[in-house]
């Protein structure tokens, strides 16, 4: 396992001991330390430097603040920078229109039939009249996956197994949703193993059809600096609202949070912690941070 930051940062600063006042040598060798924390947790190099180049200018303003913890104090002021970088606040979703739909889109096991039935048991719970379409027409265990999740929260699913026209599928839930009183259609499309342009142009019409106010991006943590490039893709083509990170259950740092944020400059806004219909969570960038600092 990761040795953690602190552990590092206080190693680092044994040299210290006896002196009241950080200097430029035990600054320089301590963002080092912290960049290579964050490489490990996942976080793009370049962003990783960036963000330690702020760290040691706010470090060497801080200096008269050091005295008997130095390292408590640098990973403190860490925290706080990635916490700001990945936006401070949990961000809620858009729900506008009748039905309003909420659009997920990812790569195929990214976790996107999971998390759609997840995303339908918390709105249900919340009193909402929710809805899920079943738009994943090339695997065929999706649509029954997605039924299974259904029956087990006790919401609805609409499919077309015999349809292999993934649009029309979607603008039939709509319009089953108004006749039967659904305020929210939570449209699960296909997503291939690399991004593949036809999946591309499918969620894109898809999208035009259906006019989500929500769009989500669900990606593999696990993937780590791979999540980064995935999600630039699906953001040039869908410019998409929001991103869920999923499989954060497992022992990556965490680190594509910090590196999605920076690139794509949009909200992480939920994480997926398991299999199970509970294991959702909105995101938290303090609790990020910590975690990304292990
Ligand atoms: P999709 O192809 O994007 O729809 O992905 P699925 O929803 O089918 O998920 C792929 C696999 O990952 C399934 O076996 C899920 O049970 C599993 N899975 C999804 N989300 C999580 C998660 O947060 N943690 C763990 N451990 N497994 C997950």
């Amino acid at each position: 396992m990761f040795q953690s930051l602190q552990d590092k940062l206080n190693g680092a600063f044994r040299t210290l001991k006896g002196k009241d006042r950080i200097t430029d040598i035990n600054v320089a060798a301590t963002t080092k330390e912290v960049r290579r924390a964050l490489v490990d947790a996942d976080v793009n190099f370049k962003i990783a430097k960036d963000i330690t180049d702020r760290i040691r200018e706010t470090a060497m303003d801080r200096k008269i603040l050091i005295s008997v913890e130095p390292g408590q104090m640098f990973v403190k002021i860490v925290q706080e920078e990635l916490t700001r970088l990945m936006g401070s606040n949990s961000e809620s979703i858009s729900i506008k229109g009748d039905p309003a739909v909420i659009l997920i889109a990812g790569l195929q096991g990214s976790g996107k039939t999971t998390f759609s039935g997840k995303l339908a048991a918390m709105l249900k719970k919340q009193g909402k009249q929710v809805m899920l379409a079943a738009c994943d027409i090339y695997r065929p265990a999706a649509i029954d996956q997605l039924k299974v999740l259904g029956e087990q929260i006790g919401v609805e699913v609409y499919a077309e197994p015999e349809n292999k026209n993934a649009v029309a599928i979607a603008q039939q839930a709509i319009a089953y949703a108004r006749q039967n009183g659904k305020k929210i259609v939570i449209v699960d499309t296909a997503g291939r193993l690399a991004v593949d342009e036809a999946m591309m142009q499918e969620v894109e019409d898809i999208k035009k059809a259906l006019n989500p106010s929500e769009i989500l991006f669900v990606v593999d943590s696990m993937t780590g600096q791979d999540a980064v490039n995935t999600a630039k893709t699906f953001n040039e083509r869908l410019n998409f609202d929001g991103v869920v990170l999923t499989k954060l259950d497992g022992d990556s740092r965490g680190g594509a949070a910090l590196s999605i944020r920076q690139v794509v400059e949009k909200p992480i806004k939920f994480i997926s912690t398991g299999e199970k219909m509970e294991a959702l969570d909105l995101f938290h960038p303090d609790r990020m941070a910590s975690r990304i600092l292990g």
